[in-house]
């Protein structure tokens, strides 16, 4: 049976006063979890998770990673950078970036490759707009984009990859996947996996995302192909992290 992983994704807020609080109420109130878990902090913040979360059960992570080796590059961060500051994880291919700064499937991917070379794990993120939705794409566009992926990273990579389903009409908005609509695209992602890798497929953990929160989480993970959370909103509060953590 797969392990149960929650990360949180704290999206470009934050300071050092106020993680200071939630990370030392988040490792306060971790003992005893049986789920793994992770926070994915801006990036001038990971020193600060390097120095408060060493030798806790929680990993820290970032939100974006380039695909390029280090160079003439401005503004961006590399892998290399990530793994410096002891992350465990990246995430990649967010909705929130797709949207606002044009990353394609292509791009996000050779972000994916450029993680797994630095020995990080990516969090690839696929999930279909509203209007996609409607009109019955869904499959197809989330099959698109974790296509784009396993065909750069290849089949030997695929146990080193967590998938994350984010509906983008559910980040932030309050809607929720029903657990079943979302059990149907984990599986229909997991059919897909396996296709690439059969005997690495089972152990890939595929995280739900969207709107999830301490009282709809037992019942989303509680789906045989849902394997933890990628949490916005409720990562941003100790109290409320912890209980999906449990949920979990
Ligand atoms: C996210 O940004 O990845 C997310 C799932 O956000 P929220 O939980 O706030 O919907």
């Amino acid at each position: 049976m797969r392990s149960k992983l929650v990360v949180g994704n704290w999206k470009m807020n934050g300071s050092r006063a106020a993680n200071a609080t939630l990370l030392s109420g988040i490792v306060e109130g971790i003992d005893g979890a049986k789920a793994a878990c992770a926070v994915c902090v801006p990036a001038p913040y990971l020193f600060q998770c390097e120095q408060l979360l060493q030798g806790s059960p929680v990993a820290w992570g970032a939100q974006d990673v380039s695909c390029q080796a280090p160079g003439a590059f401005t503004g961006e961060v590399c892998a290399a950078m990530l793994a410096d500051f002891g992350c465990r994880y990246v995430i990649v291919g967010h909705s929130e970036r797709r949207a606002y700064h044009g990353e394609s499937n292509e791009l996000v991917a050779r972000k994916a490759q450029a993680a797994l070379a630095a020995g990080l794990t990516p969090i690839v993120c696929v999930g279909e707009t509203l209007a996609e939705r409607e009109e019955g794409a869904t499959a197809a566009i989330v099959g698109a984009q974790l296509d784009a992926v396993l065909e750069l990273i290849g089949k030997e990579a695929v146990a080193q990859i967590v998938v994350a389903y984010e509906p983008v009409w559910a980040i932030g908005t309050g809607k929720t996947a029903t657990p079943e609509m979302a059990q149907e695209v984990h599986a229909g992602l997991r059919a897909q996996l396996r296709t690439c890798n059969a005997e690495a497929a089972d152990g890939v953990k595929i995280l739900y995302g969207g709107s999830m929160k301490p009282d709809n989480a037992r019942e989303l993970m509680a789906q045989p192909d849902i394997d933890g959370g990628l949490i916005g909103g409720a990562a941003l509060k100790a109290a409320d992290f912890l209980a999906i953590i449990r949920a979990a």
